[in-house]
């Protein structure tokens, strides 16, 4: 997204279906969940840009696994993760927990632990005029990311958090799963008309190779069943009935 003159969001898409986001300002780059690092080398040098730091959310390969190559590029940039991956996440030199607050490109920016994919997942919100979430797997455009080593209640809670920001937030999650999500969504709530309108939206995305995400806060509300679920139970019955379908 384009913020004004100085300040952008970029996406870069990587492997299936991960995105790589880029967040620069003037001359600066922020990198998050650097999956490889071929491409956002190129970005960065071919922009003539400075890499400032790189934010991991959690410690999947895909996710972390372009960071080597990037410090070898950049020695001296920020890694910075949560204090609690220090063994999963071993490059980290800025070792955050919930409620810090940062400067990254001269804004403020504040860790939002989101416990569920994984027992230690951050997110990273940078509350602008229009906010941003850089959400990793934790939220996704009609979906949420799967229970890996949490509890369904400690994702359910991690929703609610993200529920709890301003409706205009853009969700930056790290997976172009949206269409796929849709046709769940539907599948559960055939007649809802405002997943039919964006699954026609997303698929002309997908036909013009333009992403579907970021995804805005207020319009998830709407789609995204798990967003929806307002208790535990009908949270842990979408998450178990997702997990099987295909
Ligand atoms: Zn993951």
């Amino acid at each position: 997204m384009e913020f004004n003159k100085e300040q952008t969001i970029i996406g870069l898409k990587v492997l299936s279906d991960n995105v790589i986001w880029l967040w620069k300002k003037n001359n600066s780059v922020v990198v998050v969940d650097p999956a490889v690092s071929q491409p956002v080398i190129e970005f960065i040098k071919s922009n003539n840009l400075n890499l400032e730091a790189i934010l991991q959310t959690h410690h999947h390969s895909d996710h972390i696994g372009g960071t080597k190559k990037l410090i070898k590029e950049w020695p001296n940039i920020k890694i910075i993760a949560s204090a609690k991956e220090k063994d999963r996440i071993p490059f980290q030199n800025l070792s955050v927990k919930d409620g810090d607050k940062l400067q990254l490109l001269g804004e403020e920016v504040q860790v939002l632990e989101v416990l569920g994919h994984t027992r230690s997942h951050i997110s990273f919100y940078f509350k602008n005029k229009t906010p941003v979430l850089f959400v990793g797997d934790t939220l996704f455009s009609a979906g949420c990311g799967r229970i890996f080593e949490g509890t369904y209640k400690q994702m359910f809670n991690s929703l609610k958090r993200i529920k709890s920001l301003p409706n205009n937030t853009l969700i930056y999650c790290a997976h172009e799963y949206t269409k796929s999500n849709l046709l769940w969504a539907l599948n559960i709530e055939p007649d809802n008309k405002y997943i039919k309108e964006k699954l026609s939206e997303v698929e002309k995305k997908i036909s013009l190779k333009e992403l579907t995400i970021p995804c805005l806060l207020e319009e998830e509300m709407k789609i995204n069943l798990f967003l929806k679920a307002d208790n535990l139970k009908v949270f842990s019955y979408l998450r178990d009935n997702k997990d099987l379908w295909v």
